[in-house]
C-alpha cells in the first residue's frame, strides 16, 4: 500500500512543538522576532508573505512586516536589511522573492547576516563541512518528512533532480549527512528514465509539471515532489504525474499537501533556532 506523506499534518506537528518552546522561552523573558520585506505588490508574493506572517503569530514569533514600493532603489533595501542585521530583536530576515528588475537580489541575499538567513554563502559551506547553521528550508522540509514518516535514508540511493541553490543542491548535502548514496541529475543528464529507475528516494526539483511519468519510477520507490504548478483547469500540480506514478511507490507527497507546507514550518523552526542561539 502507497504511504501518502501528509505534509500538512507534519508541519502543523512542528510548529506545535515550536509554539511550546516559544512558550517556554517567552516564560524565560525570550522573544523571537522574523522580519519579512516585500518589495512591490505581486500578489503570489502577498500571498506567502500573508502565511508567513499567520505561522508567525500561531508560533508566538512577533513579525515585522515591512511592504516597500515597487520603485525601491537597491541601497534603500539594503540599508534595510542592514538596519535590521544590527537590530538585536531580529531573529530571521526574510526578504520575499522575485525582487523588481533594479535589485540585485544575489547582492541583497549577501547582506543578510548570516545567522539571519538560510540562503547566505557561509551557511552554504556550513553545510557542506558539515557545521550547524541555518538551512534552506524547502530541502530542510523534506528531511522532515522523510523522517517524521519513518523513511530510512541510510544507504539507499537517492536520485535528486534538479541543482538550483535553494533546492538541489542543498538537499543532496543534506541527505548525504543523512548517509544517503546521492545523486543529482539536472537538464544535461543522459537516460535520465533510466538513472531514476535506480532511486530508492527519488526526490523531484525540475519545475517542470507533471514531468514524471511512471517509466521513470523503481517499483516501491518514494517519490518526492518539490514542484508547485497550476495546470490547464488553474488546478494545483506537481513535477510529478502523482494518479499514474503514486500505485508504483511504496510512499510520496501530494501536491497541494505535500512539501509545500513544509517550507514555512521549516523558516519558524530556523527563527526559534536562531533565538535559543
Ligand atoms: P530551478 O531553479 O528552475 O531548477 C530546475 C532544475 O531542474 C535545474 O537544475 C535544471 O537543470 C533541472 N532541469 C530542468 N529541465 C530538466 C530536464 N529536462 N531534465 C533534467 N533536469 C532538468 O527550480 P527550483 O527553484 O529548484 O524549483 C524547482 C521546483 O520546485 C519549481 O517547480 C518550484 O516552483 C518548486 N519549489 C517549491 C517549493 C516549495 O516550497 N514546495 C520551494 C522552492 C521551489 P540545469 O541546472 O541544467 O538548468
Amino acid at each position: 500500500m502507497t504511504q501518502i506523506i501528509d505534509g500538512k499534518k507534519i508541519s502543523q506537528e512542528i510548529k506545535d512543538e515550536l509554539r511550546e518552546q516559544v512558550a517556554e522561552q517567552k516564560k524565560l523573558g525570550k522573544e523571537a522576532a522574523l522580519a519579512v520585506i516585500q518589495v512591490g505588490t505581486d500578489p503570489a508574493s502577498s500571498v506567502y508573505v500573508n502565511n508567513k506572517k499567520k505561522a508567525c503569530a500561531y508560533i508566538g514569533i512577533g513579525s515585522l512586516s515591512y511592504e516597500l514600493p515597487e520603485e525601491t532603489t537597491e541601497e534603500e533595501l539594503l540599508a534595510l536589511v542592514e538596519k535590521l542585521n544590527g537590530d538585536a530583536s531580529v531573529n530571521g530576515i526574510l526578504v520575499q522573492l522575485p525582487l523588481p528588475a533594479q535589485i540585485n537580489a544575489d547582492k541583497v541575499i549577501r547582506a543578510i547576516a548570516p545567522e539571519k538567513d538560510g540562503f547566505h554563502p557561509e551557511n552554504v559551506g556550513k553545510l557542506v563541512i558539515g557545521e550547524p547553521g541555518f538551512v534552506s528550508c524547502t530541502p530542510a522540509g523534506i528531511i522532515q518528512l522523510l523522517k517524521r514518516s519513518g523513511i530510512k535514508m541510510e544507504g539507499k540511493h537517492c536520485v535528486i533532480i534538479g541543482r538550483s541553490n535553494i533546492v538541489g543542491k542543498p538537499m543532496a548535502l543534506l541527505m548525504l549527512r543523512e548517509n544517503a548514496t546521492v545523486t543529482i541529475a539536472h537538464s544535461k543528464t543522459q537516460n535520465l528514465p533510466e538513472l531514476c529507475k535506480t532511486a530508492d528516494i527519488l526526490i523531484v526539483a525540475i519545475g517542470k509539471p507533471q514531468f514524471i511519468t511512471a517509466d521513470y519510477i523503481k517499483e516501491g520507490a518514494v517519490v518526492i515532489d518539490v514542484g508547485i504548478h497550476r495546470d490547464e483547469n488553474n488546478k494545483l500540480c506537481g513535477d510529478v504525474r502523482y494518479d499514474e506514478v503514486a500505485p508504483h511507490t511504496s510512499a510520496i507527497t501530494p501536491v497541494p499537501g505535500g512539501v509545500g507546507p513544509m517550507t514555512i514550518a521549516m523558516l519558524m523552526h530556523n527563527c526559534v533556532e536562531s533565538m535559543l542561539q
